[in-house]
């Protein structure tokens, strides 16, 4: 579930997640209440966000005296202290908030969280330790999966496919991805198309199943 353009959202924790997470949403010009127990946090981000309040929102009724009830989404970035989280979340649902984020540690805090009216549950450690890992194959320059197979890369042209046009080269019928843009040396990117010709220096974005992809960045 989205949130609309220019929603409030409140952001529950403003350590290196949370605050990642209210910044980025600010920029992107929703307004963001941030939420900590922390005074010295409250102060760091108070000139950058719309609203930042010191608080413990794990009790419903603070959440309540806070107006959130009114908002449409909600992010719980607390990780150490699962206790926090959990009881966040649960006063968040309490509250009838239909769009419920929150940052697990493990398994075993993801499935609390979910039971107790997450609807999005995310592992930021988790998911960078894996993207990592491809990264470090020097021919992927950016990767994002979805789920355990399937994924987005930006790499290198490949070389077996350089000088050809798209057409010639058959990359879905052959390797069985799909060549979705291509970056020129000081270009934007564009969308591929049949007669798109691959130039050495090259960078493309592909999708696909992600063995295939690791496999098209070798040739
Ligand atoms: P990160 O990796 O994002 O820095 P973390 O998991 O190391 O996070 P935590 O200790 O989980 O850090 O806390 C994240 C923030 O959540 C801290 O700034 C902390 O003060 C805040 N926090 C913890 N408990 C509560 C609570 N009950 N209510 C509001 N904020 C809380």
């Amino acid at each position: 579930m989205s949130v609309e353009k220019r929603k409030p959202v409140l952001v529950i924790g403003l350590g290196r997640f949370g605050a990642a997470v209210a910044l980025t949403l600010e920029r992107m010009g929703h307004e963001v209440l941030g939420a900590d127990v922390n005074a010295r946090r409250v102060q760091e981000f108070a000139p950058e966000l719309t609203k930042v309040v010191e608080a413990d929102c794990t009790q419903t009724g603070t959440l309540e005296n806070l107006g959130v009830a009114d908002f449409e989404a909600a992010v719980v970035a607390i990780g150490s202290d699962i206790e926090a989280s959990v009881l966040s979340v649960l006063a968040l649902s309490d509250l009838g908030l239909t769009n419920i984020w929150a940052k697990a540690v493990n398994q075993k805090h993801a499935r609390i969280l979910e039971r107790t009216g997450a609807h999005h549950v995310v592992f930021p450690e988790q998911r960078m330790g894996e993207r990592v890992a491809h990264l470090l194959n020097e021919r992927l320059l950016d990767f994002i999966s979805f789920g355990s197979e399937f994924a987005i890369a930006r790499l290198a042209a490949p070389e077996r496919i350089v000088g050809l046009p798209l057409v010639t080269s058959e990359c879905r019928k052959k390797y069985n991805v799909t060549v979705v843009g291509v970056k020129r040396r000081d270009e934007d990117f564009i969308h591929a198309v049949p007669d798109t010709i691959i130039f050495p220096e090259d960078e493309l974005v592909v999708s696909g199943r992600i063995d295939d992809i690791e496999r098209f960045s070798a040739i």
